[in-house]
């Protein structure tokens, strides 16, 4: 008979750097100890999701210290570290840098991976994508942990352990999966191929303070005091949605994730601290069963895309117009175009042009965009 999937929690309140450590040890122990992972002189990639480089405080990556814990476990074992991410957006080191990892990866003599450079490896047993650029830093190692933030996403709903790997495809390369994957469900599919080519030894994930609302980038600070640990993807965001209050079959990387075969949703044993301590029913993510994009036939065209489909929007208020979300937007054309020579007024969108990528949104630096399901829409989803 199959074994379930094992999902340890573990409580912790704040980012303390010795608390922070006594419940990273206690994680990695209760999932099989680090030895299982790495072996003395493996070479380990550790990737964060370094979204982009902002302050901790706002909860957009995993703290750097949780990073920190888990690289001293595997330098324990004798593991060979290095780290690194491919942001949305920006140079891959001055995020990092930014966010607050290099100066710990500094300190512990951790090299930043080449996140510029890439290698194509195929993927024979892909069911949608059977080959990827990978960066080459994580080509070049023997195994990669990786290391999530608990946290909403408007494609997604949620960003967790699955999605974290969409880093590993260096800078411009991530927008062209975009362009030619419009949709939440093929979108996922690539993921979960993604993860199943790249077979990362175990993923964590940071509860510590995680993020709700208008995630993944401008969302608010939620506690949730809990790391995750497993060696399956699907188990560990399933037992994120349990948290939140979210049903799983919404999340198509969940979905996904079990019809491919990457992990389950199901048979799952969670271990260490009770999973009840850490529900939150009031957590704000998005509960709609209206499609986050247009993935449905007759919705996908027309008068019913055009009124029904979410639709990301700016709130001109707020809007700096720093022209993030127009270089970002990887639809061709550009579905978001500057409404002024001068780049003074908030830029403005062609809905019939927009793939509801949603990179506008998470990219957007200022909180000036959310995404609104128009009224027709929420009619027809109720
Ligand atoms: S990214 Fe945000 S702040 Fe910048 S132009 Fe777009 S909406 Fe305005
Ligand atoms: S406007 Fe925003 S959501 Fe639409 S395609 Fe461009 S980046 Fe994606």
């Amino acid at each position: 008979m199959k074994e379930k999937a094992t999902v340890a929690l573990v409580r912790c309140e704040n980012y303390n750097q010795e608390e922070v450590l006594v419940a990273v040890e206690k994680g990695l122990t209760l999932i099989g100890g680090v030895g299982q992972f790495a072996k003395k002189g493996e070479k380990i990639l550790i990737k964060p999701n370094i979204l982009v480089g902002d302050n901790p405080d706002r909860c957009v990556s995993p703290h750097p210290l949780v990073f920190k814990a888990i690289a001293n476990a595997f330098k324990n074992v004798g593991a060979n570290l290095s780290y690194g991410d491919s942001p949305g957006f920006g140079n891959p080191r001055g995020n990092a840098r930014k966010a607050g990892f290099q100066e710990i990866a500094d300190e512990m003599e951790i090299p930043f991976a080449d996140f510029e450079n890439a290698v194509t490896l195929s993927n024979p047993d892909g069911k949608l994508v059977n080959k990827f650029e990978i960066a080459q830093g994580v080509a070049d190692s023997d195994g990669l942990v990786s290391i999530s933030k608990l946290k909403t996403h408007a494609l997604t709903r949620i960003t967790g352990a699955i999605k974290n790997q969409f880093g590993c495809i260096p800078g411009p390369r991530k927008a062209e999966f975009h362009s030619v994957l419009p949709n939440a469900l093929q979108f996922s599919k690539m993921l979960v191929d993604l993860n199943l080519l790249l077979k990362p030894r175990l993923y964590i994930m940071d509860g510590i303070m995680a993020m709700e609302g208008n995630g993944p980038r401008n969302g608010n600070p939620r506690a949730m005091n809990v790391l995750l640990f497993s060696t399956d993807p699907v188990a560990l965001d399933s037992v994120v949605c349990k948290l939140v209050d979210l049903n799983p079959k919404l999340v198509e990387t969940l979905v996904v994730g079990e019809e491919f075969g990457l992990g389950t949703a199901h048979d799952i044993n969670i271990v260490g601290d009770p999973v009840e301590d850490f529900i939150n029913l009031d957590f704000d993510v998005n509960r709609s069963p209206a499609s986050t994009t247009t993935s449905t036939s007759f919705l996908s065209t027309g008068f019913m895309r055009r009124y029904s489909a979410p639709r990301p929007t700016i709130k001109p208020e707020v809007c700096t117009s720093c022209g993030t979300c127009v270089k970002v937007c990887p639809a061709e054309p550009k579905a978001l175009t500057w409404a002024d020579e001068n780049h003074k007024k908030p830029p403005i969108y062609d809905y019939a042009k927009c793939i509801r990528c949603y990179c506008c949104q998470e990219m957007c630096p200022e909180n000036a965009i959310f995404v609104k399901i128009p009224l027709l829409g929420k009619i027809i989803h109720r």
